[in-house]
């Protein structure tokens, strides 16, 4: 595994909170959705911005609306080059100069040029698993498209949040597990299961379960009937992801679509 961050780590999930703050599945109905996906992770010490959605100005709105300050912004985590995914990063960035951009190396060499001219710290990930931050991987980049995730780790498990799950949100989960040896506390983020029938959903929700995924919230490209059967299979494990949810870790997983 590769290392470019390396504070002392002691996996807790006191204090984590994830905030979806761009998404096209509404959630609370005081916030704008569109097309993309973006994660406002808090954590003790940090915060980190996974992905920026498709649009700045709707990004920051809701941002504002959900009480997030985006100065506060240390690290932007960018899943994958899809302009669902790195619209708003000119917005964030004009507000948060000072942060640290984790990019794949999927991205246009011309636009990583450009990016670590803007920034504090441009890091770029390859193929290889890597230790970005106190308790934070990327499982690398995957897949054609050229795809990371991140891994956020606890105590209790695996915090694992994907942009679209290009190279397959079986493989992602088994990359996490096999990377850090632990079951996974709560999957999120974009599945790409639009195209999935039933029986192929069938095995998927066998394969992520024998993986040690404890808990699910599927949102942006996961698919509706891929959403109802993670719902039917998962039963209150089941998180129905959209903009303006919040989750909160600690004794306790808990949900709410509170501004
Ligand atoms: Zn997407
Ligand atoms: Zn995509």
């Amino acid at each position: 595994m590769h290392t470019i961050n390396d504070p002392l780590t002691t996996p807790d999930t006191r204090g984590i909170r994830l905030n979806i703050v761009f998404d096209n599945y509404p959630c609370n109905p005081g916030l704008q959705s569109l097309w993309g996906f973006s994660c406002l992770i808090e954590m003790a010490g940090q915060t980190v911005l996974f992905d920026t959605g498709s649009n700045g100005r709707v990004l920051l709105q809701n941002m504002e609306q959900m009480g997030l300050d985006p100065a506060s912004v240390e690290m932007l985590f960018v899943s994958h080059p899809h302009w669902d995914h790195i619209g708003g990063l000119d917005s964030v960035i004009e507000l948060a100069p000072h942060l640290e951009i984790v990019a794949p190396d999927s991205l246009s060499k011309l636009y990583l040029r450009d990016l670590r001219g803007t920034v504090r710290k441009l890091s770029v990930i390859d193929g290889m698993p890597t230790k970005i931050g106190k308790n934070l991987y990327s499982t690398g980049v995957m897949g054609e498209i050229g795809e990371q995730a991140l891994v956020i780790d606890t105590e209790e498990g695996l915090i694992v949040i994907t942009g679209c799950a290009h190279p397959g949100i079986d493989m992602i989960v088994a990359r996490a597990q096999e990377m850090l040896g632990k079951d996974i506390l709560l999957l999120m983020g974009g599945f790409h299961l639009s195209e999935s029938d039933n029986d192929a959903m069938e095995r998927l929700v066998v394969s992520l379960k024998s993986h040690g995924v404890r808990r699910l919230c599927p949102t942006h490209c996961t698919g509706d009937l891929a959403r109802k059967m993670f719902a039917d299979s998962f039963g209150a494990l089941y998180l129905a992801g959209g903009v303006g949810m919040k989750v909160d870790f600690g004794p306790h997983v808990h949900s709410a679509a509170g501004i």
